[in-house]
């Protein structure tokens, strides 16, 4: 008994060194950081300019007939006007009558260009609830106001900002620069940066960096982390609708039978909803923690680096955020039902829909064979699948490569605060369309959020800071001008 309770002692010291050791290893690399001189920007001047972009309303809807086209019209006669070098010097194209396609030619062929996307539409906004109206443009001592002004437009009006102040400085970049600005983002970019994407590949272009909106620079988010973090979205999730229906005799309700429409489908839906695919501490969401676990407060970072350990207890903990845990699953959600016609007649059938966002390593055909399975015996079935709107997850780029590299060196210079690590998007972004001509696709906006912000994108009183708009310019001058 005493050798059995000596050799637990034994073990329970072993397992302590071992967690106490990973512990200790898992610091931060150590990156020195030169700043550069601050570029001299006139932040009231570039205030104006984004709050003159949200005037026009280029809003996107669903029902293309209610989009106001001429509004489009209008915002690139404003970017002619607002940025002329930009548009003497770059050759500029249209897509599709309104997407816009600018090149800026480098100095070296050799190298593989990068593509800057940002999207002209923003979704719709009601008066409700603003401060300021969503299209008025406010200006105020310390935001500028509007729809817009965090998605998307800043980072089109910084990127022009940008280009506009490189050329004034007489700078070439050594490798060729696309600015490409879709018109439809908000409704899946079909007429806009699929457009572009069939335009690049026709002529053969395969650009080493593409970079786009899906992460930023969060602050207050995530627990055990006092700084911010600034998230490099390298991959992004799929997206599949699966239509449920189930169906039975029907009759009077008065002698409602065992299996009802109705009953079969609930069950359904409480099996997918109870029994959502498997989560796991692993690809993207793991190369997340890696990075930011060294930078966490002692226990975290105690838990982060002993995953070999903890990760059953860390899964269940991510699972009860929302947030993380679509970060560690593909998730599930009931969006749509619809059964009966009267409360005393049983329907003949019932039917529901099923939105899953799928994380890397699963299929739009694996969440199928999994609704299935979990179907089997529920009495409802798969009515049909959305294939039109489905996608797989992305690729997931590297970040061991020059583009990676560079956008964290930009990243660092203008946050230096933050800790960098690479991220999942959650959401879609018109990236995935770049698939079919790039491998190094990462979704990072320079924008300083935090969770209150979060809920500002596609919400009400959308804004941003003077000085975190001018810090947007300079992050696309600091990425461009190398
Ligand atoms: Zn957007």
């Amino acid at each position: 008994m005493k050798l059995i309770g000596k050799g637990l002692f034994a073990l329970a010291l072993c397992f302590a060194v071992i967690i106490l050791v990973r512990t200790f290893m898992f610091s931060p690399e150590q990156t020195e950081v030169n700043l550069s001189p601050g570029i001299p920007l006139d932040s009231e001047v570039l205030a104006d300019h984004l709050a003159d972009a949200v005037r026009i309303a280029t809003v996107s809807y669903e029902n293309t007939d209610s989009i106001h086209y001429h509004n489009f019209a209008l915002f690139r006669q404003y970017l002619q006007e607002t940025y002329p070098l930009v548009f003497q010097q770059l050759d500029v194209e249209t897509v599709n009558t309104h997407s816009l396609l600018l090149m800026w030619k480098g100095s070296n062929s050799d190298l593989p260009p990068m593509v800057l996307l940002a999207h002209q539409d923003v979704v719709p906004a009601g008066n409700i609830g603003w401060t300021h109206p969503p299209f008025d443009g406010v200006v105020d001592d310390t935001f500028i106001w509007g729809r817009g002004t965090l998605d998307n437009k800043s980072c089109l009006i910084a990127t022009m900002e940008a280009v506009s102040h490189l050329l004034q400085s007489g700078y070439q970049p050594a490798q060729t620069i696309y600015l490409a600005m879709g018109h439809d983002e908000e409704i899946g970019g079909p007429d806009g940066a699929v457009k572009i994407v069939e335009v690049l590949q026709e002529r053969g272009i395969r650009p080493g960096l593409v970079l786009d909106e899906g992460m930023a620079v969060i602050s207050n988010v995530m627990p055990g982390l006092d700084r911010p973090v600034a998230l490099i979205g390298i991959a992004e999730k799929g997206y599949v609708t699966v239509h449920l229906t189930a169906s039975s005799d029907g009759g009077h309700s008065s002698m409602p039978p065992e299996n009802s429409a109705i009953g079969n489908l609930s069950g359904a839906l409480v099996a997918l909803k109870d029994h959502p695919p498997a989560a796991g501490l692993n690809g993207v969401a793991k190369m997340m923690f890696d990075s930011v676990g060294p930078n966490m407060s002692l226990l975290y970072r105690m838990i982060f680096a002993n995953t070999w350990l903890f990760e059953p207890l860390l899964v269940k903990q991510l699972e009860k955020q929302p947030s993380t845990n679509a970060l560690i699953r593909s998730t599930v959600a009931l969006t749509t039902i619809s059964g009966g016609t009267k409360e005393n007649v049983l329907p003949t059938t019932a039917s529901a829909s099923v939105n899953f966002r799928i994380k890397p390593g699963d299929t739009v055909e694996s969440v199928i064979d999994y609704v299935n399975e979990t179907l089997r015996c529920t009495g409802a079935e798969i009515a049909n699948v959305n294939h039109e709107f489905a996608s797989d997850p992305s690729k997931i780029s590297p970040v061991d490569g020059d583009a990676y590299q560079n956008l964290q060196r930009a990243i660092a210079k203008i946050f230096p605060d933050a800790v960098i690590a690479p991220g999942l998007v959650i959401g879609g972004t018109d990236s995935r369309h770049f698939e079919a001509v790039s491998d190094h696709i990462y979704r990072f906006a320079p924008l300083n959020l935090d969770s209150d912000d979060l809920k500002r994108i596609h919400g009400v009183n959308e804004r941003i800071s003077k000085n975190d708009f001018a810090n947007m310019v300079r992050f696309y001058v600091e990425l461009m001008g190398e």
